[in-house]
């Protein structure tokens, strides 16, 4: 991957949850975003249905949105993300949202934005219904398009049966040149992790950071 692939040129970002963007994306962005892309992240919800609160807990269900959104920032900030957009929706209720509102927000959104390129979840191989319904109104809004305006859309998929479904990975970005920027973007998310992981981050030698963390694939979804 060459950093400077969209030099002055706008990506969008479609997560439903504030930490999606680090696992999935952080590394792929920071080079894209070193190399003179600009990058809005539109965040559909706070991830205020958590479960975590984090290891020993500091948060609690009343203060657990104004956390995240904290770490959200953070993350942001880690990555060098210029535009970060909360779109307010309901965690673990993207399934269920106004389907004309979601469509209405996003199809905003990408008048406004122009992006070359859409980054999102692959609808039906992304595990968690918020990634998939994310995905799926993504696809939607973006074939909704005239051919020639559409952007091209790079997914990240994660189920059991992905490859088997849709194949091997179009593209794999190494990350690990901006690794310092991805690692410091999930400890954003300090109320996400588990014990273990944390322990286990500390511990983890650099091979072994590169080897999980250092790089991240995307499927280019075929629009019809
Ligand atoms: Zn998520």
């Amino acid at each position: 991957m060459n950093n400077e692939q969209y030099k002055g040129q706008n990506i969008l970002v479609v997560f439903p949850h504030p930490d999606d963007e680090a696992f999935a994306a952080a590394g792929t962005l920071a080079r894209y975003i070193e190399g003179g892309a600009h990058v809005t992240y539109a965040c559909l919800t706070l991830g205020e249905m958590g479960r975590n609160m984090g290891i020993p807990p500091f948060a609690n269900r009343v203060t657990l949105p104004a956390i995240r959104k904290q770490e959200l920032l953070d993350s942001v900030a880690a990555i060098g993300i210029q535009d970060l957009r909360m779109l307010g929706f309901h965690d673990k209720m993207v399934e269920f949202e106004d389907q004309q509102l979601l469509d209405k927000t996003l199809q905003a959104l990408l008048n406004e934005i122009q992006p070359k390129l859409v980054i999102t979840f692959y609808p039906g191989y992304s595990v968690h219904p918020d990634h998939d319904a994310t995905g799926r109104a993504v696809i939607r809004v973006i074939s909704a398009l005239p051919a020639a305006q559409r952007p091209v859309v790079h997914c990240v998929a994660f189920s059991n049966d992905h490859e088997q479904a849709i194949g091997k990975a179009n593209i794999i970005v190494d990350v690990t040149e901006v690794i310092h920027k991805k690692m410091s973007s999930i400890q954003a998310h300090r109320s996400q992790f588990q014990a273990e992981e944390l322990v286990g981050k500390q511990e983890l030698g650099n091979q072994q950071l590169l080897a999980r963390f250092g790089k991240e694939p995307f499927w280019i979804y075929p629009l019809a």
